[in-house]
């Protein structure tokens, strides 16, 4: 809260205008060029004409469909592997759920210290999903179990801390339940990129931003195949999903910002 407010406090000293809070429900690419080529309609009913636009709406990650997910988040479900998630899971037994590469490295990661990894994914396999190599670490595990063709049906504890999780097979219907107080959730996430129909810019098959040499060249880094549209942090396709990445792009779009405003201004 501290560095939000000094971030807040800052950009009013350079003189921002902060709409705070509000969303941009949609964007006109075609506004009339001396007033700006953008024009932004804002949620509360307010407006906003600009020269160029950077995206930075980041992206929504998929949560599971199971009763019960929204009380167990803030200590038992988690959406990403730190060491600090690792330790958490020290001897103990996990789920991690998800057939993709970051899933792969999470459930190596974390068999490190867990007691055992439950790796459960939807489909018959890793081999549509995962790199070969990490299908070959993980095969190499003897604390991860791979749970083909299952879902997660039910989720028990008290007070926020996850007891239990079960688990029911596709096609036999058969339902296991294990002491488990830590689940992962590696099923992907989705950008928040719907405001920008109106304004489309290139995207990657998952939706993600293109920008700069995504687009072969000619574009400024982090210019989306749009003039005067930027995009930054999650929402970028390729983008590395940390805070530290999010907000060093943040810095460099400025430079790209200053060179584009002045091009379109000579
Ligand atoms: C559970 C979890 C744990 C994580 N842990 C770590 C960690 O330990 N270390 C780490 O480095 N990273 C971590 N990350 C990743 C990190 O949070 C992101 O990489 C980072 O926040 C990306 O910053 P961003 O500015 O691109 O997007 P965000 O932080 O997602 O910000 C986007 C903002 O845009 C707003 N927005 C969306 N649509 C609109 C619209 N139409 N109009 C106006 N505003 C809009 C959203 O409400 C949001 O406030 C974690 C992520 C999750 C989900």
């Amino acid at each position: 809260m501290a560095l939000m407010a000094r971030a807040y406090n800052q950009a009013q000293k350079f003189g921002a205008d902060l709409a705070i809070p509000d969303a941009v429900v949609t964007v006109d690419g075609a506004a009339d060029p001396a007033h700006g080529r953008f024009r932004l309609k804002l949620s509360y009913g307010d407006s906003a004409a600009a020269r160029a636009v950077v995206i930075a709406t980041g992206a929504r990650y998929r949560r599971l469909d199971v009763a019960g997910v929204d009380a167990f988040e803030g200590a038992s479900i988690h959406y990403w592997a730190s060491p600090l998630e690792r330790k958490l899971c020290a001897g103990e037994e996990v789920v991690l759920i998800g057939g993709g590469n970051s899933a792969g490295q999470a459930t190596v990661f974390l068999a490190g210290q867990a007691a055992k990894v439950w790796l459960l994914v939807r489909g018959p396999g890793l081999e549509a999903t995962m790199s070969k190599y990490l299908i070959d670490r993980i095969k190499g595990l003897a604390n991860v179990e791979l749970v083909a063709e299952s879902e997660v049906t039910a989720l028990a504890g008290e007070e926020g801390a996850l007891r239990t999780v079960t688990w029911r097979h596709r096609k036999s219907g058969a339902e296991t339940t294990r002491p488990i107080r830590h689940m992962f959730l590696f099923i992907g996430a989705e950008p928040n990129t719907a405001w920008m129909e109106g304004c489309p810019v290139g995207l990657d098959n998952k939706g993600f931003v293109l920008t700069g040499d995504q687009l072969g060249e000619g574009r400024r880094p982090l210019e989306t195949s749009r003039d005067g549209v930027f995009a930054i942090g999650d929402v970028r396709s390729g983008s590395v999903k940390r805070v530290a990445a999010a907000v060093g792009e943040g810095a460099q779009v400025v430079a790209a910002l200053h060179a584009y405003l002045a091009d379109s201004a000579a």
